[in-house]
């Protein structure tokens, strides 16, 4: 017998409200009758526990009732009509808006177009449905919290594409929806199917590190208290908090492996009744406990863009450990943990139509921000003029799913754009006629290139000509999906002849990879394909398409030469275990010496504390250790040396290169985000061509595969004609 919900459990509702959950819940149970889930559990526990966990999130009582009505129409007699006589208009376009929804398929890349377009097309229907009523978006997650927590029922294929999805698709929704609890459910849930091997990693080592922490935390909160009661503060909980596993999965594999970073394993929350108090237990705490410089964010003041506020700072507690501390209000821990859901989140959609139609008690209600991004989704979903279903799925990750960041114009006005954006993004951000008129750009005072991304709380100055003059280089600068369209927009007002002539040009210049000379070189069945799959009737609307830049050259590249690899993969979260060369540094420091301390004797994956002795370098101890002097003046943020592990492949590639500024730079940089270790690197000039040098790179490279994708790049983007490759000290290969 599954347990109907329970008067006692709808404490906020009023009686009337209550009857019609009551009612809703024996309307569903009955609809169900005798279907089972895959766990052979009778179907109705499903949308009990949709519907418990949407009281627990504190949404209205039209949600909750959606909630446990939310598969009637999918899988059973029940019709909407039927839906919307009994419960009404409200609860039947959510019963609705869920069932059509259906499932949003996760494809992992273009394996096959067909597959990706649905994809496309059902992200799209999740944006339109939330542009329309965000109520509909907070059933499909709590419905996608519970299938996952059944998970282990389904077959591993299912398993591992509903777990991808939720991570890339579901989580992303519910943190730019600032429901950071259901988020990090989500993300854990999904953690152990996505990534086994990385999972067990992970929770092996948070284990081990949790359970030594603990009685220190213990002390430190109880150190906390003493102090805040001196000072007179009044604190309201004070608690150890651990970080959920695929936050410090993601920590883990984040550029250059940041190991050290697993100090944030355990923080500690302070609540305290109101922002005053927030910022004098900053004070306290800084007082007593030297902070991290870098490590001290203030969310009261510039919130993030999903509303969340708090305090935080990181700081060497007793015995040198580093603990990060977050200051709050319960209204902050409220809202963190649930998001908008904390508020009448539809009353808040309702208010900002009003505000878009320039109702001014609205304006004061709603923060613009939250406005703005709703607004942004709509229009993303219903206004995109994108026919490249890669494209408009590569747009969507980049505005949606990243983290964002805050910059400043230099009137003081706070603009919100996504990482990696660059002052070109910003300058249209601005204004359209901004944008295109950008000449340059001031980044705190300096002169920035347009393409270096933007960092948070830069403050940027656009420098504008007179007439517009946007440069087809804009297209791979721009990080933002409104810029590009713009710029695109502008250039499909040129004249379509000057088009066809450009984008032939841009085509050819790249076809001597491949061999081709001339775009008639290449095989007509080959151009055919490619035409088909794009829809083009003939090579000139091709042409003119890349020349206008209605379709970007990588993708037509990929198309018409198919051994081009697929950018999407470097979206992906690197794999990486967790090894390290056993040597220690300094962050920020590498070069300094260290010693490992002789009391503790650090291993990894231990935390490091470096001390600086007087005149011996630098000692460092396990984070903890009883012998860390206490003078935090002379302590150090340190880490254990990071390696891609793995067997490796020494090789050495040789090419020419056109030269330019910047050339060995920039193939350093494309090397290290392939993952290989870059053993050596030697140029020359070529003794043929002035204009060219010609370089040698020693590597260590993991994935064989990766290699390839490397040379095909450096093809592209360095004017390389050909590669030789050889196996150091084996036998000999040759890419040509
Ligand atoms: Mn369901």
């Amino acid at each position: 017998m599954v347990s109907r919900i329970q008067s006692e459990d709808l404490g906020r509702f009023d009686s009337s409200e209550k009857k019609r959950i009551l009612d809703a819940d024996i309307f569903a149970e009955e609809a169900h009758f005798g279907q089972k889930r895959k766990s052979g559990k009778p179907y109705i526990t499903h949308p009990r526990a949709v519907a418990t966990y949407l009281i627990e999130m504190g949404v209205d009582a039209d949600t909750v009732i959606g909630g446990l009505l939310h598969d009637t129409v999918e899988d059973t007699q029940v019709t909407v009509e039927q839906v919307e006589e009994k419960f009404g208009g409200d609860v039947a376009r959510l019963v609705d808006g869920v069932t059509k929804l259906g499932q949003v398929d996760y494809v992992e890349s273009d394996v096959s177009k067909d597959r990706h377009a649905s994809s496309v097309e059902n992200i799209r229907k999740l944006l339109l449905a939330m542009s329309k009523d965000m109520r509909v978006i907070m059933i499909k997650l709590a419905d996608r919290r519970h299938n996952l927590k059944t998970l282990n029922y389904l077959a591993p294929d299912d398993q591992k594409r509903i777990a991808m999805e939720s991570l890339e698709v579901f989580a992303p929704l519910a943190d730019r929806l600032g429901m950071g609890a259901l988020k990090a459910e989500i993300e854990d849930l999904a953690f152990e199917y996505a990534y086994p091997e990385e999972y067990k990693m992970v929770k092996k080592l948070v284990a081990s590190n949790l359970s030594a922490a603990q009685d220190y935390i213990e002390d430190l909160k109880k150190d906390i208290a003493t102090l805040l009661k001196k000072n007179e503060i009044e604190s309201i909980s004070i608690h150890g908090r651990q970080k959920h596993l695929y936050s410090v999965y993601k920590k883990l594999t984040k550029a250059e492996g940041d190991i050290n970073k697993i100090f944030d394993l355990m923080a500690i929350r302070i609540i305290v009744p109101n922002i005053q108090d927030c910022y004098q237990v900053l004070g306290i705490i800084h007082h007593n406990y030297k902070p991290l410089i870098y490590r001290i964010k203030d969310y009261i003041a510039i919130p993030k863009p999903n509303g969340y506020r708090s305090l935080h700072t990181t700081v060497f507690a007793s015995n040198g450990r580093i603990i990060e501390i977050q200051i709050r209000t319960p209204e902050m821990h409220k809202e963190a943990e649930h998001g908008m859901a904390a508020h009448s989140i539809y009353e808040l959609q309702k208010l900002s139509k009003k505000y878009r139609e320039g109702d001014t008690r609205a304006k004061s209600n709603v923060s613009k921000q939250k406005i703005e991004w709703i607004q942004e989704l709509a229009g993303l979903s219903a206004n995109s003029q994108v026919n490249s279903s890669t494209e408009m799925m590569d747009n969507l990750k980049i505005d949606l799913f990243k983290d964002r960041i805050f910059v400043f114009s230099p009137k003081g006005d706070l603009y919100d754009l996504p990482e990696g954006a660059t002052p070109l993004d910003f300058a249209f951000a601005i204004h359209t006629q901004i944008g295109l008129r950008t000449q340059g750009a001031r980044v705190n005072g300096r002169i920035s290139p347009l393409d270096r991304p933007l960092e948070n709380r830069d403050m940027v100055e656009i420098i504008t000509r007179k007439q517009p003059q946007p440069n087809r280089q804009w297209l791979n600068v721009v990080k933002t999906a409104s810029a590009r369209s713009k710029i695109k927009a502008w250039f499909r007002q040129a004249s379509r002849e000057s088009n066809v002539t450009t984008g032939r040009q841009l085509l050819e210049a790249q076809l001597i990879t491949w061999g081709y000379k001339k775009l008639e070189d290449i095989p007509t069945k080959q151009m055919r394909v490619a035409l088909d799959a794009f829809n083009y009737k003939d090579v000139d609307t091709l042409l003119q398409a890349l020349g206008e830049g209605s379709v970007a050259l990588t993708t037509v590249l990929r198309r018409l030469m198919p051994s081009l690899p697929t950018e999407q993969k470097k979206d992906r979260l690197p794999k990486t275990t967790l090894e390290t060369t056993g040597k220690m540094q300094v962050i920020g420091a590498p070069d300094l010496p260290c010693m490992p301390a002789t009391c503790c004797k650090p291993e990894p994956p231990d935390v490091l504390v470096g001390y600086v002795t007087r005149g011996s370098g630098v000692t460092v101890h396990k984070s903890g250790c009883a012998n860390i002097p206490s003078e935090p003046d002379r302590l150090l943020d340190c880490q254990w040396q990071y390696v891609n592990s793995g067997p490796t492949t020494p090789i050495k590639v040789e090419f020419t290169a056109d030269d330019r500024m910047g050339l060995v730079h920039d193939i350093t940089g494309l090397v290290l985000s392939k993952q290989m270790n870059i053993v050596d690197i030697s140029t020359r000039n070529d003794a043929e061509d002035v204009n060219r040098k010609q370089i040698s790179l020693s590597l260590d490279v993991p994935d064989m595969f990766e290699l390839n994708g490397l040379i095909q790049q450096l093809k592209i983007r360095f004017g390389v004609k050909s590669v030789s490759t050889q196996v150091v000290k084996k036998t000999s290969i040759n890419a040509e």
